[in-house]
This record gives C-alpha cells, structure tokens and sequence, in this order.
C-alpha cells in the first residue's frame, strides 16, 4: 500500500499520522470512512480526526462539544460560567464544571499545592489574560498569591454550589481543561461506534484505540528550542500524551523570559529547572492536570511523585540542561536520539 505520513505540527506536539488517505480496516479490507474538522476555540488551534462509518457524526459532534466546553469553561468569554462565578464570587457549576473543580482541587491537595486553580488574579497581574504582559510591582503580587488559595473555594461536589471566601478570588481552568476536552472526544467517538481516532488540541493528544492498520499512533513531543524539530516519538494505542513547557506562552523583558506557569508560592513562573513535561495517561484530565503540577514541582518531587504514582501514569522530562528522562513504563514506546535516563520505580 501507497503509505502516505502527515505530519501535523501545532504549537506543543507534532503528531505523525500514517495512512490518512482511503485508510483500510485490517480485518475487512474494506476502506473505511474518515472525517477532520480543524477548529480553533479555547485560544488554540484544535484537530479532530474520527475513522469509521459514523465519522462525520462523530467528528461533528466533537466540533459542537468543543464550542460547548469552550463557551462554560473559558475565563475569556465574558459571559462564560466560569467567567460570571470569577464576577459575582459564587454560582451554580455545570456538571462538567464541577468535575474539573472536583478533579482540581483534588490535585491541589495531592499535589501539595503545586496545581493550584485559583491562580488566576496571579495571571492577570502578568497580563496572561489580556496579553498586556507586564512584570508585576512585588507588593501587589504578594497580594495577589494571597487571594489564590484554593483552600477559601467553598464546593459541594452534589449541588455544583461554589463560594468564594474571600472577595476577589478567581478560578481558571487553563491547567487542566483541553485534557478533559480530549477525554469527552474519546467518549463521543466510542458512542458512534469510533475504534479508531486523534484528536490534538493545541499539541495535546488523546488517540482512541490503534491506527487504521492496526499499528500504534506515533506522536512526537516537541522540541522546546526548535519548533520543527522533537526530541523523540511515541508510540501509543488509548492514551492521552500532554505536554506543558515554558516556551508554550511566555514574554521577554530586558532580556529576561517570563513564562505561563506559575508556582502558586510565589507568582512567579515556576524556575523548576525543567522545560517540558510530557504526561502519557489512559485519563486525559489527569494527564492535563499532572502537566502542569509535575512542571511547577521540579524534578526531584517529580520524580517521587511518579513513583506514588506509576499506575496511573509515565512521563517525559526536560531539563533546562537538555536532560532527558524518561518513567520506565514508557522505555518501550518512546524512541529518542538523545541520551536519555531511565527514572524506576523507588522501593
Ligand atoms: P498547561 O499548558 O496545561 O501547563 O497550562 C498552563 C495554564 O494553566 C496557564 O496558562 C494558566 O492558565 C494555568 N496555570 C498556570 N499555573 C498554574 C498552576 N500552578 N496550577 C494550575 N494552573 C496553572
Ligand atoms: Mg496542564
């Protein structure tokens, strides 16, 4: 067979897809329908990718749950839920907002704060939201690390009723969200029958099941110093492989570069001595959400924090120094050109 590689590059991940065009089901040999649909919502561009005979269904319905999502959860639509609970201090969450407040604080606390969602008066004092970056006057910051604590975010989980304890709190889901976007995609192509398909939401990939021929998706994780290059390729069969890294979103004053993810303790950005974290997961929330929290630890507490932790899921990291580790659960399916330690599981 004609095999004809894609490579899709979108900021985070270049993802490969092979045999894009007039795909064959192993078992049938008959070809088996495909549909795309690109789309940008929650500030990134998306790709959605269903193989089988209710694809279009299924790649339309992903398009709508995207919107859906985006429109409840983005702290940039004005009259978002999330949007409107940051204004008035309290609301009432939808169901899928009160599974990413459950999911989040639940990190917060496992995370020892490290993933913490009430970041976000510490983002629009960097100018994050708007774009208008600015370091921020130290007083006003310290202020700013203050209203973030996620310890005052009043839930319950059955009612969706969620209360700030302190005026001026403000919770943001950008941590976490795509990966339970991903997730709710797996969920929509298994409900129409989908065996096979990708997904990438501005880098972050969740595949459902193998490729068409029945061999893995390969993904490969970017290279942070080089956007058309990567430090190695994955291979996965229904996983989520999300990256979180400083080059993603960040600005340089006086020649300094300040970047997306911040450590809850200080506001500043997290000066971990990494520069990407790549999770791989069966749970893309969790995968999203490990991202970021395994970023702001550093390596050491990322390290026995995946040893706690090895049966949910691997990771991929980056040091500033061009290290690069890799968790044993994965030593088989990722293949690199760099040196690359393996980290064990610790007795
Ligand atoms: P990610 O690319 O998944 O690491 O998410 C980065 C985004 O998460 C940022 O743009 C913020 O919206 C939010 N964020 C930044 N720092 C944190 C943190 N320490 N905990 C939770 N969310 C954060
Ligand atoms: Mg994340």
């Amino acid at each position: 067979m004609n095999r004809l590689i894609t490579v899709i590059i979108i900021a985070g991940i270049t993802f490969c897809c092979g045999c894009r065009e007039n795909p064959k089901s192993k078992d049938t040999d008959v070809e088996l329908k495909s549909s795309t649909k690109e789309i940008f919502a929650m500030d990134t561009y998306m790709t959605v990718t269903a193989y089988g005979e209710n694809a279009d269904k299924a790649a339309e319905q992903a398009e709508n749950r995207i919107h859906e999502l985006d429109a409840e959860l983005s702290t940039g639509i004005e009259d978002s839920l999330i949007a409107v609970l940051n204004k008035k201090g309290s609301a009432e969450l939808t169901k899928d907002a009160a599974y990413l407040m459950k999911c989040s604080l639940e990190l917060w606390k496992k995370t020892d704060g490290a993933f913490n969602p009430a970041i976000y008066p510490v983002m629009e004092e960097w100018g994050f939201t708007t774009k208008e970056y600015k370091i921020p006057d130290n007083d006003i910051l310290r202020q700013k690390v203050q209203l973030s604590d996620a310890s005052k975010i009043k839930f319950d989980e059955n009612s969706g009723r969620t209360e700030f304890e302190i005026d001026g709190m403000k919770v943001d889901f950008g941590g976490i969200a795509k990966g339970y976007t991903s997730s709710e995609i797996m969920h929509i192509f298994e409900e129409n029958g989908i065996t096979s398909g990708i997904v990438s939401l501005g880098g972050n990939v969740q595949v459902l099941g193998s490729k068409t021929d029945g061999s893995p998706w390969r993904v490969a994780i970017q290279n942070p110093n080089d956007d058309d290059s990567y430090i190695g390729i994955l291979e996965i069969k229904d996983k989520a492989v999300i990256t979180s890294g400083s080059y993603e979103r960040y600005f340089i004053e006086d020649g300094k570069t300040y970047h997306h993810i911040i450590n809850p303790d200080t506001g500043y950005p997290a000066e971990s001595g990494l520069k990407s974290v790549t999770i791989v997961s069966d749970d893309g929330t969790l995968a999203d959400g490990l991202s970021t929290s395994l970023f702001v630890m550093g390596f050491d507490k990322a390290k026995l924090f995946w040893s706690d932790n090895s049966d949910k899921f691997d990771a991929i990291l980056l040091t500033d120094e061009e290290k690069l580790y890799v968790t044993e659960g994965i030593t088989d399916s990722f293949d690199s050109d760099m040196d690359m330690t393996i980290i064990e599981k610790e007795d």
